[in-house]
């Protein structure tokens, strides 16, 4: 499996540092990639309400919902408690399946409260404690959960996405038929980084995805090609 650390450090190459999670900065109003920072309790709260954002949907549409959130003192667990459901869901319009949306992020609201919006006791929690109650919120996926372990949180856990699918799929490393948790697994097991290093792997996948190994693969201009079974 070095086939997984082989393609780690080509996509870095290629693409560079990705600086994720993207943070609204509040003097224009758009999110910026920012290079890895620690973790920290301002922005949890931002990166789960964008975590659940992005949901089937571009980051370009999230950008907006999250601008708009900001502008109106919405990135703010206490704001979104008070907020009535229906007005939340008119900020993310842009973001599909609005309403939906607004319930998931109310309900993660209160599992952050039942927590007492108490960011330090959430890092010093057994992760895999933690990862069980958000699956649990209703709304909340294990690509979400682990989005805000990893990037909220800086929990060493690896975040599947379809682009990591498809990727590995085409390079002969899965079948195409395995479940997030053998994907996620497989990663575990083969990729000995640190959470800094699971940041960037998974946002140089996304990278990839969209850039290069797209439905129609640019396969010429791949940094991958040399690994890629497509290609044999
Ligand atoms: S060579 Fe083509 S199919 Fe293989 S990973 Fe690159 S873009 Fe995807």
């Amino acid at each position: 499996m070095n086939l997984i650390r082989s393609a780690y450090k080509r996509l870095l190459a290629f693409h560079g540092p990705q600086g994720w999670w993207p943070i609204i900065n509040p003097a224009n109003f758009t999110s910026e990639y920012q290079g890895v920072t620690p973790p920290n309790e301002a922005e949890f709260f931002e990166i789960a309400v964008g975590a659940i954002l992005t949901q089937n949907i571009a980051w370009k549409n999230v950008d907006a919902a999250l601008a708009m959130l900001k502008k109106k003192g919405m990135l703010h667990p206490a704001s979104v408690r008070r907020i009535p459901l229906a007005r939340l869901a008119g900020y993310i319009r842009s973001t599909g399946y609005y309403n939906q949306k607004a319930k998931k992020i109310k309900n993660f609201t209160e599992w952050y409260r039942r927590r007492k919006f108490d960011y330090d006791a959430l890092r010093r929690e057994d992760p895999a404690v933690l990862r069980e109650e958000l699956r649990s919120v209703n709304g909340i996926g294990p690509e979400t959960a682990d989005s805000i372990l990893l990037y909220g949180l800086g929990v060493k856990v690896f975040v599947v996405d379809a682009y990591t699918g498809r990727i590995f799929t085409r390079l002969g490393i899965l079948s195409g038929r395995e479940k997030y948790h053998e994907i996620q697994n497989l990663f575990h097991r083969h990729f000995k980084g640190t959470a800094r290093d699971y940041n960037e792997y998974h946002a140089l996948i996304v990278a990839h995805g969209k850039d290069c190994c797209k439905k129609r693969p640019a396969c010429v201009e791949c940094c991958l090609f040399p690994l890629c079974v497509k290609n044999i």
